[in-house]
């Protein structure tokens, strides 16, 4: 695995673990190039998805991508990186078990309010206001005082 600091190609693996209720390995990783250390996961991959965005364009889903903005979405919030992982694994199965190679990020997005809702509300508008892409202020007003707190 090539270090995503300094591109060496030969970078040691230190420790690996289950992660995430068995459905993942979790490898940290050393360069010894540069001395970076960095994390991976090994997972199955049921199936390979396709995104199909609001323009119509085609896109490989990127588990990654989804990741990062739902960690952006959780950062600083009292929840679990474990937890959090397991939300991510949550919703790739769910968007595996589809039935549909080809999905529309709408419907991702909507999963992935409606996760965010159960978990954390605060995380849960810090996404949909990126999601929605809220440009007016009173829009954005209007929609959090329609939100209800959900608790578990
Ligand atoms: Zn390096």
């Amino acid at each position: 695995m090539r270090c995503p600091f300094c591109g060496n190609a030969d970078t040691q693996v230190k420790d690996s673990r289950p992660a995430e209720d068995n459905v993942a390995i979790r490898r940290r990783r050393f360069c010894p190039a540069c001395g970076g250390r960095f994390t991976t996961y090994e997972r199955v991959q049921l199936r390979d998805l396709v995104v199909i965005k609001s323009t119509g364009r085609r896109e490989d889903f990127d588990r990654d991508k989804l990741a990062r903005s739902i960690r952006i979405a959780m950062q600083k919030r009292p929840v679990e990186a474990d937890r959090i992982d397991q939300m991510i694994s949550g919703i790739v199965r769910r968007l595996e078990s589809m039935g549909e190679a080809d999905i529309p990020s709408k419907v991702i997005g909507e999963i992935v309010m409606e996760t965010l809702a159960r978990i954390d509300t605060v995380a849960y508008v810090r996404f949909a206001s990126v999601y929605k892409n809220f440009q007016a202020a009173d829009d954005f007003d209007r929609f959090v005082s329609e939100l209800r707190p959900t608790t578990e």
